[in-house]
């Protein structure tokens, strides 16, 4: 079989090797952290390691983290359930699960993004200013689609002058840039573990010791109450496992390249590379091509074997454009054209020139058929 090229390392990566034998190992002994007998206290004791590790991993001191299965889930449970603001404020490029829990309450405001993805920071303050009693603000450290970093540090500063708490989505930061959460200045912090070369099955909801959150799953106590349900440990522990190896800083040679010699095939006004302009993650690549369907591109890439990802969510059957380039104002010919790259350690120079190959092709065959037609 011909060896595939994985370049979607924001969906999802590798589980680490470390991580993998790790689990196989948790997985031989029964572990419940609410038993009493001794296998339960082991338990408690790895539940216990476990979260000192995510916390260290993003520098987070004096806080509670908070096992949930997903970053969608930590997500929702700030969305829904934090009980210190009366408005809640995210942008207009947040992830859907803090957009679809945000926008189903009536106290919400979406602050706009401008052409370079950035939160609008003048819109964000009036927002607050005008909103009743407290906000809480929820904007993401850097964006799925576009790997475009957010000053979530000025951000921060700004919501605490207001009086108001933030929440960073920092799921795509950590481990592709250093990620502090002391330093940043922010209230609540999500991370997931299968972003970093952990296992599916746990995510983490860090926040501040004193900040109140109402339950989003009832029933035992685990979680200190916030989230009900037998820990997962296995998933828990090859969390704590990822963190303890996860790298700040990811070199972004190879997306470099991969741009630069795209800038050489094709000419300047038939490509777009989203948030070019801005700061992003070193791994990430948002690539339209003019009047290219990003399906048919990335039909292309499975046939030759390459993994990428188109930048539309796509749900049920139907394509929808992208809320992240219908908040930029990306022009329509590049909305329904994008493809996301998204790189990590394992990638080659080899693989990237297989990719250009591909890439190349599908906007050859595009630029023949309008000249045709021209
Ligand atoms: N937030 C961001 C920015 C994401 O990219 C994702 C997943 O892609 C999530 C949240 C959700 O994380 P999970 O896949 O753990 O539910």
């Amino acid at each position: 079989m011909k060896r595939r090229i994985f370049l979607d390392h924001n969906s999802t990566t590798y589980m680490r090797m470390a991580v993998r034998v790790a689990v196989s190992e948790m997985l031989a002994e029964p572990c419940n952290a609410s038993s009493v007998h001794s296998f339960g206290r082991e338990t408690r004791k790895n539940l216990h390691d476990a979260r000192l590790k995510v916390s260290k991993m993003v520098n987070a001191n004096d806080v509670d983290v908070v096992f949930t299965s997903t970053g969608t889930e930590a997500n929702n449970l700030v969305m829904s359930g934090f009980k210190g603001a009366d408005s809640i404020a995210v942008s207009a490029v947040e992830h859907i699960s803090i957009l679809k829990p945000a926008e189903m309450q009536n106290k919400t405001s979406i602050i706009p993004v401008n052409s370079d993805g950035l939160v609008e920071l003048g819109t964000l303050q009036k927002v607050i200013q005008n909103a009743r009693g407290k906000t809480l603000v929820s904007v993401m450290m850097a964006n799925n689609e576009t790997g475009i970093i957010q000053p979530i540090k000025e951000i921060a500063e700004l919501v605490r002058k207001c009086g108001g708490y933030t929440h960073c989505d920092a799921v795509q930061g950590v481990g592709k840039i250093a990620v502090d959460f002391d330093d940043l200045g922010v209230d609540m912090m999500t991370v997931s573990s299968h972003k970093i070369g952990g296992m599916h099955g746990a995510a983490a909801l860090i926040k501040k010791k004193g900040l109140e959150l109402e339950p989003q799953i009832v029933g035992g106590m685990q979680e200190n109450g916030l989230r009900a349900g037998t820990e997962n440990m296995p998933a828990i522990m090859a969390f704590g496992v990822a963190a303890e190896l996860v790298e700040e800083d990811m070199p972004c040679e190879l997306r470099d390249y991969l741009e630069a010699e795209i800038a050489k095939i094709a000419d300047a006004e038939d490509f777009l590379i989203v948030g070019a302009n801005s700061p992003r993650l070193p791994n990430t690549s948002c690539i339209a091509i003019r009047n290219c369907s990003s399906e048919t591109q990335l039909i292309n890439f499975d046939l030759a074997g390459i993994a990428v990802s188109n930048g539309s969510a796509c749900s049920s059957g139907t394509v929808k454009k992208s809320h992240v380039m219908k908040a930029m104002g990306v022009e329509e010919s590049f909305v329904s054209s994008v493809i996301r790259v998204s790189l990590s350690h394992r990638n080659t120079q080899e693989e990237i020139d297989q990719f250009l190959s591909v890439w190349k092709s599908n906007y050859l065959k595009v630029k023949e058929k309008l000249q045709g037609a021209a």
